[in-house]
C-alpha cells in the first residue's frame, strides 16, 4: 500500500504538470495526445487484473496442498477477472456510445418510463445494501426531504431523446449513488419539469466527492480514489459514459458534491411543448 500511495502521489504531480502542458497546446494536438493517453490507459487498465490473476493462479499451484490458501487465492481470482469482465463491458458501452455519434436515434421519450427501467436494473443491488431508491415527480427542490411519491401528470414529462442512451445514463448515475453510499440511506430520484427543461436529479447520502475532484470525476479512468474504487470494481468510465449519453441527447450534466455529506448528478434536457411531441411508440404510454 505504501508503493500504491507513492504511485497515487506520482499520478497527482504528472496529472498537474500535464495540465499545465495542455494549456499550451493547440485543440488538434490536445486531441491526439488525449486518443494516445487513452490507449495507454486501456492498456494498462486491461494488464492489470490479468497480471495479477496471472500471479494469482501461480501463488495457487504452490499453495497447492494448503486448502485454506487455494481457496483464498481463488476468491481473489474471481474478483480480478469479474474486474476484467466488468472493464470490457465499460469499454464497449463507451465505443457504442461513441461510435453511434450523429445516428443516435432521437424520438420523443417519456422520461418517467425511461428512469422507472433505469431504477429497476439497480433494485436488486439496492436492495442488497438496504438502500431505499425513491422517485418523486415534479417535487421540491430537495428531493431528500419529499416524501418519494411520484404525484402530478406525468404525460407531459416528455424529451426529444434517444432513449437507450438515456436510460444508460440514468441507470449509470443510480448505480454509483448506490455504490457510493453506506448502507440503510436513501438514494433519491427526481423528474422535473420546469421553464421548457425537464431535469433528472439522483441525490444520495454517500460518501461525497472531494471539491479538488469534482471538475475531473467525468474524465475517462478518473477516480478519485482508485484504491477504493479498484476494491469495488470501479473502472473510472461510468461518468464518462453517462456524459457522452446526455449530450447525445442534447442535454448537459453536473454534479453538486460536499464530503461526507453526498452527491447530486443532475441532467437537464430541453423538452419541446407538449403537442409537437407525442410519442410515436404507443408502447410507452404506460
Ligand atoms: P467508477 O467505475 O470508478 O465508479 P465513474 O466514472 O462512474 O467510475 O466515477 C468516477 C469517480 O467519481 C468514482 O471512482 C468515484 O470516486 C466518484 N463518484 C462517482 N459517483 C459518485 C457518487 N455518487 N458519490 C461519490 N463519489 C462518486
Amino acid at each position: 500500500s505504501d508503493t500504491l500511495y507513492l504511485r497515487v502521489r506520482v499520478g497527482r504531480v504528472v496529472d498537474d504538470l500535464y495540465a499545465i502542458y495542455l494549456k499550451d497546446m493547440s485543440d488538434q494536438r490536445r486531441f491526439e495526445t488525449m486518443r494516445r493517453d487513452f490507449v495507454t490507459n486501456v492498456s494498462h487498465e486491461l494488464k492489470t487484473p490479468a497480471g495479477a490473476i496471472a500471479l494469482l493462479a501461480e501463488t495457487i499451484t504452490d499453495a497447492a496442498d494448503d486448502p485454506d490458501a487455494v481457496r483464498y487465492f481463488s476468491g481473489r481470482v474471481a474478483k480480478e477477472s469479474s474486474r476484467l469482465t466488468e472493464l470490457v463491458r465499460r469499454l464497449i458501452d463507451l465505443q457504442k456510445a461513441q461510435s453511434m455519434e450523429g445516428v443516435v436515434d432521437m424520438k420523443p421519450v417519456h422520461v418517467m418510463d425511461v428512469v422507472r427501467d433505469a431504477i429497476g436494473e439497480n433494485q436488486p443491488q439496492a436492495d442488497a445494501r438496504h438502500i431505499d431508491i425513491r422517485l418523486t415527480l415534479n417535487g421540491s427542490n430537495a428531493p431528500l426531504e419529499s416524501a418519494g411519491a411520484a404525484d402530478g401528470d406525468e404525460s407531459d414529462i416528455i424529451v426529444m431523446a434517444d432513449a437507450e442512451s438515456l436510460k444508460t445514463a440514468v441507470k449509470n448515475l443510480v448505480e454509483n449513488a448506490i455504490h457510493y453510499s453506506p448502507e440503510h440511506t436513501v438514494v433519491a430520484v427526481g423528474v422535473a419539469r420546469k421553464d421548457g427543461k425537464v431535469t433528472i436529479r439522483v441525490v444520495d447520502q454517500g460518501i461525497g466527492i472531494p471539491a479538488e475532484s469534482l471538475g475531473r470525476v467525468f474524465e475517462r479512468f478518473y477516480r478519485v480514489d482508485p484504491a477504493r474504487s479498484r476494491e469495488t470494481g470501479g473502472s473510472g468510465l461510468g461518468l464518462a459514459i453517462t456524459k457522452h449519453c446526455v449530450q447525445e441527447c442534447g442535454g448537459t450534466i453536473s454534479v453538486w458534491s460536499r464530503e461526507g455529506e453526498g452527491s447530486t448528478f443532475t441532467i437537464e434536457l430541453p423538452s419541446p411543448p407538449p403537442d409537437e411531441s407525442q410519442p410515436a411508440d404507443d408502447s410507452q404510454d404506460a
